[in-house]
């Protein structure tokens, strides 16, 4: 360290330097979460910056494009119009990217939320082999990417996988439906010479949904949520106060494989009797006698056209899901839980039988106010929820994003 650094005037110039940092995410994440546009004025109240400071923090934040005046709009104070100020649209992006069991996708997401550019492919990925995967995936991530302007600076990239993911980098531990053990993404996709330097992340297919659902309730005040995410397998995260409650390593919320009944059928995760044998999708068109490649849009007209096995089958399922969810809830005692994923198209299917389950096992049930809901963002939140993840960096530190 030179004495220079050490002088109480050079800590005092970082000190001041790091809060000019902090105070500028501070004003773009209440200009990215407000549900209305807010003025200059209403950031200083909000955050108590003096006026001077919240209109020089706003400036560099649009002259670097990250976010956007509005017309003027009279105010009912005295004085002059307040300009509404709102996140930028395509400017800055970030890439979501999943690999499930059926289906593969990327999608492109600006500051705003809005889409610039997305694919979605379907496929049977159950037991792949993930090099030739992660080789379809380089090939959608350079489709999508460069269908977009060229204008638009991209923030980087995040995988969604359905299974256990304990640091950003990797390596997958285990994604059992995929048939996945040990598998380094990250330098796969690094293999390829379309994406050979892209900055991407890991993290689990719930865990990201949870995330774009928590942005999307956020604005209705429900801040605190059990998500659940049907697909093949069932993904699960418990979200608090707004943000994702990932555990020790970040593995919790695996409710598919809570155990419904130790002597049931055998699961991919090599132990029995787990949720996803009673919920997940293929259980689901099994016990209804349906092939499971069909879209679980032909069990829903299934069932609407009042076929027994049909109902019989997302009754059993309803009933083994309120099960999980009745000891999950009695354990964490949260008030609201949302279904996303295939429960959403299929939640009045569910959701009476949950609710059955829940009253009676719900220790709470009759002073807590349990609701279940369906889940805001319907199609594929984990490709919007991991292009959140990247860009909530952005906004929580956007000082390497001011200079063009
Ligand atoms: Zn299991």
């Amino acid at each position: 360290m030179t004495s220079r650094q050490s002088t109480p005037l050079g800590a005092s110039a970082i000190r001041q330097a790091n809060l000019r940092e902090h105070n500028l995410g501070l004003v773009l994440r209440l200009i990215i979460d407000s549900p209305v546009p807010v003025s200059r004025a209403d950031i200083a109240v909000a955050t108590g910056l003096t006026r001077a400071t919240v209109s020089s923090l706003a400036d560099r934040l649009i002259m670097a494009s990250l976010v956007t005046e509005l017309p003027p709009v009279m105010s009912q104070r005295a004085g002059r119009p307040a300009v509404p100020l709102v996140p930028a649209s395509g400017t800055l992006a970030a890439v979501g990217m999943e690999i499930n069991v059926d289906y593969l996708g990327v999608r492109v997401v600006d500051l705003s939320g809005a889409i610039l550019g997305e694919h979605v492919e379907s496929a049977d990925f159950r037991g792949s082999d993930p090099v030739t995967v992660m080789h379809r995936l380089s090939d959608l991530y350079s489709h999508v990417t460069e269908s977009i302007d060229g204008d638009v600076r991209l923030a980087g990239t995040c995988l969604a996988i359905p299974g256990l993911v304990d640091r950003m980098i990797g390596p997958v531990r285990m994604a059992p439906n995929l048939g996945w053990r040990e598998v380094d993404v990250v330098k796969e996709f690094h293999s390829y010479p379309a994406t050979a330097g892209v900055r991407i992340r890991l993290d689990n297919e719930a865990t990201l949904g949870a995330r774009a659902e928590a942005d999307a309730l956020r604005p209705t005040g429900t801040l605190s949520f059990m998500y659940l995410s049907g697909e093949v397998g069932i993904g699960g995260a418990l979200v608090v106060d707004g943000a994702v409650f990932g555990g020790r390593h970040g593995w919790s919320g695996e409710i598919g494989h809570m155990v419904v009944d130790p002597a049931g059928p055998l699961c991919r995760c090599g132990s029995t009797g787990c949720l996803e044998q009673y919920a997940g999708k293929d259980a689901l068109m099994r016990s209804a006698a349906m092939d499971l490649d069909l879209p679980v849009a032909a069990l829903i007209s299934a069932a609407e056209a009042g076929n027994t096995a049909a109902l019989d089958s997302l009754a059993a399922g309803a009933r083994a899901l309120g099960t999980a969810l009745a000891n999950a809830v009695n354990l964490i005692d949260v008030e609201n839980v949302v279904l996303g994923g295939i429960y959403a198209p299929l939640a009045p299917f569910l959701i009476p039988g949950i609710e059955d389950v829940l009253r009676l096992r719900v220790l709470s049930a009759p002073w807590s106010g349990l609701r279940v809901c369906v889940a805001e963002v319907r199609d594929y939140a984990a490709l919007t929820g991991a292009a959140s993840a990247v860009l909530s960096d952005v906004i929580d530190d956007p000082s390497a994003w001011l200079d063009r």
